[in-house]
């Protein structure tokens, strides 16, 4: 069972929490011991695995991601967003998971994020259930 759905985000760089749209499709495919895999399928945005309790934690990330991969540097690509594909690839553009008892077996202190690092814009996530 392959699911998809739509974010949209809001600035240029972006940590937005999708755990409980990711829960929902886990509870609508009716599996509830198995496996989930999110994608994301573009380039110059990504998913994480992080802490959802303190909203802090989601700045601080940003901030550093941006200490290591500045805005302009000498990139080639001409498209200006060389920064947004760095941060991309260095975060990843999937996460697996192990479903138990319904839910994602996540750590108390775990959500999943949507990375985006060249919005805003309207993305796709891709999610796969499987037992
Ligand atoms: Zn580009």
């Amino acid at each position: 069972m392959i699911e998809k759905f739509q974010v949209g985000t809001r600035s240029v760089n972006e940590l937005k929490d999708i755990t409980e749209k990711i829960m929902d499709i886990i509870s609508r495919s009716g599996i509830s011991e198995g496996i989930c895999n999110v994608f994301v399928p573009h380039t110059t945005a990504a998913v994480t695995i992080n802490e959802n309790a303190d909203p802090d934690v989601k700045k601080d990330i940003l901030m550093e991601l941006g200490k290591i991969v500045p805005f302009s540097d000498e990139y080639s690509h001409l498209e200006g967003n060389s920064a947004a594909h760095i941060k991309a690839t260095l975060t990843g553009c999937s996460e697996t998971f192990i479903i138990s008892r319904g839910r994602p077996l996540l750590g108390t202190w775990q959500g999943i994020f949507f990375c985006e690092f060249d919005g805003p814009r309207e993305r796709t996530v891709y999610v796969r259930v499987s037992s």
